[in-house]
């Protein structure tokens, strides 16, 4: 007799938590690892009597099955099997091996961070075979699986409701009740992806945001590690309030073990950059759409990495370097409206690009759900979160969320601090790829004109391009031959 409410394949960290999350929420669940050893020691390893991680009667509810053939037949129908592998040709593996296995009807979940076009494409393969489809982006990391993540499903629309009591069960609540689901169905093929993409790419910029702040902070007031804590523990207690300022406040609390100085300056300062944010940024220069401040985030990443080229450079060449000689507690203020000013314009973005990759694939996104799924439970939740959710649903097809009347008085507000920031950190040589890309974003946004004017000249003088005219219809053409004009 089939007795289980959902299959899960990978367990790794986020699949042995989801796994977790799934039971301590009463639901049956069957688990398969490609490496046996891995299952047995999870399923041997669950703890009879009750702990933090898990409930009172959860270490019954999941069975751990060394064939993915013997899991299925005990699967309630429709079948209902999550996978949890790496991303990419894993993923092909694990669903060629169910095709054979499931019958019509049946459902896959794809929760790993796959790419959406990847999603598109076994959408349709999986449609063809008869098998339902969802590729679901799951944000919150290992404690967020456990605990409740931010969850965003998109595919096969009729799959939704065999699949939505569970994953909105399991998923992070917010509201004042603690009651509505960071869940909710995002789109159609591979929506869900796409909008998981774009939540880490934003999660680059605020992370770049916050790593500028601290830099000026650090650089032109020369602000110790404890003032830096207290300066983010007071930012969090305002509209800044988030996951990852919360953190950052953290992080200048702990000391390194080994030599006891404060662990933050004992990191070596480089990143890496590979995944989700990089194609958000590679699909903006696809769609046309100026995404600028994630795509310098990327940027900053990439040189942050070029360590040894920028320690022969720092040798070289020449700049300032000096320290902030005004009034610093204000300019601590300043450095706050201009994280916040930018942040503001990182969303922005974001949601004109989902816009865009909505037109594209013929999705209908709701940018308020959306704004709601990243609420709770994800690395970029925060309060500010719960204002563009506001500006969405009152206007649901809100161009930019620049024009929403709550940012733009936020951006009037904050515009000469955002400004004298941008100008101390470029006279005293700190480099603001973030805070300097979003200010002329907003700066190009709000211009009637641009110089595109001349490029357009340009254009049409060496290679014949044509040009619109000013005074004329859009969409007719004009050539000049400017040598014989000259
Ligand atoms: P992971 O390290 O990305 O993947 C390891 C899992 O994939 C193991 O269970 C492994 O099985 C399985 N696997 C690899 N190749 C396979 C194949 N060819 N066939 C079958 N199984 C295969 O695990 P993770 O960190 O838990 O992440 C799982 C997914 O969630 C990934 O897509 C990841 O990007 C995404 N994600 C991760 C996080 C995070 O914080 N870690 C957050 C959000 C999303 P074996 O044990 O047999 O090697």
């Amino acid at each position: 007799m089939p007795n289980h409410d959902i299959a899960l394949i990978g367990l790794a960290v986020m699949g042995q938590n989801l796994v977790l999350n799934m039971a301590n929420h009463g639901f049956s669940v069957a688990v398969h690892n490609r490496t046996t050893s891995v299952t047995d020691e999870f399923v041997g390893g669950l703890p009879g009597e009750p702990e933090d991680k898990v409930h009172p009667g959860t270490a019954e509810r999941i069975a751990g099955y060394e064939s993915v053939e013997e899991m299925v037949k005990n699967l309630k129908r429709p079948r209902r099997v999550m996978i949890m592998v790496k991303a990419g040709g894993p993923v092909d593996a694990v669903i060629n091996q169910l095709k054979d296995l499931l019958e019509p009807g049946d459902i896959i979940i794809d929760g790993g961070n796959s790419d959406f076009y990847d999603t598109n494409r076994r959408s349709k393969e999986l449609r063809e075979a008869g098998l339902l489809f969802i590729g679901t982006g799951v944000s919150g990391g290992e404690e967020g699986a456990l605990k409740g993540p931010s969850i965003m499903p998109g595919g096969h629309k009729e799959a939704w409701p065999h699949v939505k009591d569970i994953l909105q069960s399991i998923s992070a609540k917010v509201g004042e009740n603690n009651d509505i689901p960071c869940c909710e169905w995002v789109g159609e093929d591979g929506a869900g992806h796409y909008v998981k993409m774009v939540h880490n790419g934003i999660e680059y910029g605020d992370m770049q945001l916050i790593c500028e702040a601290y830099f000026i902070l650090k650089h032109a007031l020369g602000l110790s590690n404890d003032e830096l804590h207290q300066v983010f523990k007071e930012w969090n207690e305002g509209e800044l309030a988030s996951y990852l300022i919360e953190i950052t406040r953290d992080i200048f609390t702990v000391k390194d073990k080994e030599t006891g100085n404060d662990l933050v300056d004992m990191i070596l300062d480089t990143a890496k950059q590979k995944g989700t944010g990089k194609w958000m940024s590679q699909h903006a220069l696809d769609l046309g759409v100026p995404t600028t401040l994630i795509t310098e985030a990327v940027y900053a990443r990439c040189l942050s990495a070029q360590k040894d080229a920028r320690v022969r450079a720092s040798k070289l060449l020449a700049g300032p370097d000096g320290e902030f000689d005004g009034d610093r507690k204000q300019f601590i203020e300043d450095v706050r409206q201009a994280l916040y000013a930018s942040k503001l314009v990182s969303y922005a973005q974001g949601f004109v690009q989902l816009d865009a990759a909505a037109e594209e694939f013929g999705w209908k996104l709701s940018n308020g759900d959306i704004s709601l799924l990243w609420r709770g439970g994800c690395i970029i939740r925060s309060v500010f979160l719960q204002d563009i959710k506001a500006a969405f649903d009152k206007n649901p097809d809100l161009e930019n969320l620049l024009l929403d009347d709550f940012f733009k008085k936020a951006i009037d507000q904050a515009q000469p601090s955002w400004r004298r920031v941008v100008s101390a950190a470029v006279n005293l040589g700190l480099p603001v790829p973030g805070f300097s890309a979003a200010l002329t974003y907003y700066d190009g946004y709000r211009r009637d004109r641009l110089p595109a004017n001349l490029l357009q000249a340009q254009r049409d003088y060496f290679g014949a391009h044509t040009y619109e005219r000013v005074d004329k219809e859009r969409g007719e053409t004009f050539h000049t031959d400017w040598i014989r004009e000259r």
